[in-house]
């Protein structure tokens, strides 16, 4: 037997595990000097982002490669840490570098500032997904600054361009170095850990497998323009609004989507009432602009020939867009009024959940919160995870971290932050999850 403990022990001197109050204080540092890189999308210069990732990265021994895909600083990066088994495709590890604008007004600090205060991380990006995004970082560096080799391949994808649909950034990278990315699983934003969305008092972490597909609308009703003063059976304000009540009366999908009926099942049946909950289990249909009248100011005693609406449709995977729109356009029933489809939807599918990299998920979320229940979850928004997904590789929404529906509120939103705690928590589940085998 001593033949077999002597390579064992050459292995564990070898590979020192980390000191943590190191690497955690290395993480919010990193994680500080991210957020104060103000990379807004648009334009989504992204250069000084990918320099400060190139450069923890170098000074570990990691080279990483920087792709330009466009003229404004857009930069896309990767970087590889090489596995011990060389037959596996890669784990890619997907994040961001661009965020949403501010509006500073509305912030009691200056959103790129980096600040810590009262436990929490401020500042934009710091849950959409630069926290996120130094944690995958930091699985690489930690792992290769303290010598230890993963399973397989583990490949860090930072785009510049996901909050405007990713057309510089994921898909970008899939048309231009696809063979790059060819990959076995993906990990991306997605899910999160809540006590109060799914079922209010019990910890849930939900990895999701499954998003909805974006079905954008703009309809147009045409009549005929007239004097206010004279009302006449052919207004077309008076046609959108019975279009728009038809649009709306959209019916149920009937019997519930896999990855909803696998939620409940976890959940022992019972799922909270709030509108995340609800916009997963259905279709939903948003109205979300308005538009007529005639002159600027708009004229009150003019009749306009037409009016316009948009709507943020929202459609569950399996779910055919075409075959939505139709429906539609037979329940509203009137040629005057045009159907223009604004978005290009993708039916994704949903991704197996019963692989090795989602039971190894499971097991290092139970190893850092032992009360949680983990589940598959579908989420209403959407992220680039499907690009892959429809890809037939399994991309998961791995958010890290447990999260408020308050705190979850600030996204895309003022006043953006994550708890200090959480952060260095996920910083650990990310690099458990790398290490591991699967
Ligand atoms: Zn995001």
């Amino acid at each position: 037997m001593k033949w077999i403990l002597i390579p064992a022990l050459c292995v564990t001197l070898r590979a020192a595990e980390p000191d943590w109050k190191a690497v955690e204080a290395h993480a919010l540092d990193v994680f500080q000097r991210y957020l104060r890189i103000p990379s807004i999308n648009p334009p989504a210069d992204t250069r000084a982002a990918a320099e400060l990732f190139r450069a923890e990265l170098a000074a570990v021994g990691i080279t990483a490669r920087l792709y330009e895909a466009g003229p404004k600083g857009q930069i896309n990066l990767t970087a590889r840490l090489e596995g011990r088994n060389r037959t596996k495709k890669p784990l890619v590890l997907m994040n961001h570098f661009d965020v949403v604008p501010v509006d500073r007004a509305a912030w009691s600090m200056d959103p790129f500032a980096g600040i810590v205060r009262d436990g929490y991380v401020w500042g934009r990006g710091t849950l959409d997904m630069k926290g996120i995004g130094v944690m995958q970082l930091m699985a690489l560096v930690t792992m290769k600054k303290y010598g230890i080799t993963p399973d397989r391949d583990i490949l860090l994808l930072a785009t510049c361009d996901e909050e405007t649909g990713g057309e510089l950034g994921a898909a970008w990278m899939l048309k231009n170095h696809g063979a790059d990315l060819d990959t076995e699983y993906l990990l991306d934003e997605g899910g999160f850990g809540t006590r109060d969305i799914l079922q209010k008092g019990k910890l849930v972490f939900g990895v999701s497998v499954a998003e909805k597909q974006n079905v954008w609308l703009r309809l147009r009703a045409k009549g005929t323009a007239a004097h206010g003063s004279q009302p006449i059976p052919d207004n077309s304000n008076m046609r959108l609004l019975r279009a728009l009540e038809k649009a709306m009366a959209a019916p149920d999908t009937g019997k519930p989507h896999p990855v909803i009926a696998e939620m409940l099942k976890t959940l022992r049946g019972r799922m909270d009432d709030n509108k995340f909950t609800n916009a997963i289990q259905k279709n939903t249909i948003t109205l979300t602009t308005l538009r007529s009248g005639v002159g600027d100011p708009v004229k009150v005693n003019v009749i306009p020939s037409a009016a316009e609406a948009t709507l943020d449709c929202r459609i569950q995977p399996g779910v055919n867009a075409q075959e939505f729109v139709s429906e539609m356009r037979a329940r509203i029933n009137d040629p005057q009024v045009t159907i223009e489809m604004l978005s290009n939807p993708v039916d994704a599918g949903a991704s197996d959940y019963e692989t090795p990299l989602f039971r190894t998920l499971r097991s290092v979320i139970k190893k850092h919160h032992p009360e949680a229940d983990v589940t598959p979850i579908m989420v209403p928004y959407s992220t680039d995870a499907p690009k892959f997904r429809r890809r037939k590789i399994p991309a998961y929404g791995f958010t890290p971290m447990i999260l408020s529906t308050q705190l979850i509120a600030t996204m895309h939103s003022d006043e953006e932050r994550i708890p200090l705690d959480q952060f260095q928590t996920g910083v650990k589940m990310m690099f458990d999850v790398v290490r591991s085998e699967f």
